[in-house]
């Protein structure tokens, strides 16, 4: 959809929207609010965000992590390995489900710092990794000697060529077009291709989100200025609808929980934050006793 046109719901499809209590985003000299879907019960923002916008909002200060390393010094991603740290639930699941003895070829579709494809690597398989802007992909491909290139580029190089395994991960959530993502992982299939797909649950049930639900309720800030990456917002039973919508067969589907955005370190010197990790920790624990409580999702499955 554009911008001209009625909001839709990215995730059922459903037009039938109404405001939500997230305040509004004022972000690049315009105003973005949220809208909640009485179907499936996902969010999205409105309206969706342009090229122009993107570019704002995934500017060089994205890859900080990057800009900063010496001229020849590699990235290390020992740092994101942290436990209760989105990244490491990922790399968890695919381990547990062992992706790695699943095929032979990977493609990491928005890979970001490439951290899945390196681990995959270390785990024998052939990584390929896909992200959009041009700058990043030869900072990354310097930094890391990992196989990247922009959709573009990828799309004239990979004519025809399928992987065994597909991974997107933290990535469809960012998009103005989910529906679209799946069927360029769709094109790039064969018939056993495993597509994993890991992403936040932000509109699912844990204690930590009530927490925030209800503190943002109370403050009733008039609008907040960050850059709105997020474009839709899930649960469990709406994420799996995207999922089944666009024709693949499930083969897992879990959920775990992140302690983000509450701290995950625990500090004496500031009291509130060590509240906000007592919180947090609680919370985690607490899903631990319902499969459907918590923040992120682990989905694979097959394309019809
Ligand atoms: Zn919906």
């Amino acid at each position: 959809m554009n911008t001209l046109e009625q909001p839709v719901c990215l995730i059922c499809r459903s037009a039938n929207l109404h405001s939500y209590y997230y305040p509004p985003v004022i972000f690049n000299k315009k105003t973005f609010t949220y809208l909640e879907c009485p179907v499936c019960l996902s969010a999205v923002i409105t309206p969706l965000p342009n090229e122009e916008d993107f570019r704002e909002m995934y500017g060089e200060s994205d890859h900080a992590y990057l800009l900063k390393l010496k001229e020849d010094e590699k990235l290390n991603f020992t740092f994101l390995y942290e436990p209760y740290n989105h990244q490491k639930y990922q790399l968890d699941f695919f381990n547990k489900y062992n992706y790695g003895s699943a095929g032979k070829t990977l493609l990491d579709i928005g890979c970001g710092s490439g951290f899945y494809m390196k681990y995959a690597e270390q785990k024998g398989l052939e990584c390929y990794g896909i992200e959009f802007d041009e700058k990043f992909v030869s900072l990354l491909i310097k930094k890391t000697n990992l196989k990247l290139s922009t959709f573009k580029t990828f799309e004239k190089e990979f004519v025809g060529k399928t992987f065994d395994l597909i991974h997107i991960g933290h990535m469809l959530e960012h998009s103005i077009n989910p529906d679209e993502v799946l069927a360029f992982a769709k094109k790039y299939s064969h018939e056993n291709t495993i597509l994993i797909i890991d992403g936040p649950l932000e509109k699912n049930k844990c204690l930590s989100r009530w927490l925030i639900k209800t503190v943002s309720k109370l403050k009733r800030k008039k609008h907040n200025t960050y850059p709105p990456q997020h474009i839709t917002f899930t649960n469990y039973n709406s994420q799996l609808r995207l999922f089944e919508r666009n024709n693949l067969k499930k083969l897992n589907y879990e959920v775990a929980e992140q302690m983000f955005p509450l701290p995950n370190r625990f500090t004496f010197k500031h009291p509130l934050n060590s509240v906000l990790f007592l919180i947090a920790r609680s919370s985690v624990n607490l899903s631990k006793l319902h499969p459907k409580l918590g923040n992120l999702f682990h989905y694979a499955g097959r394309f019809n």
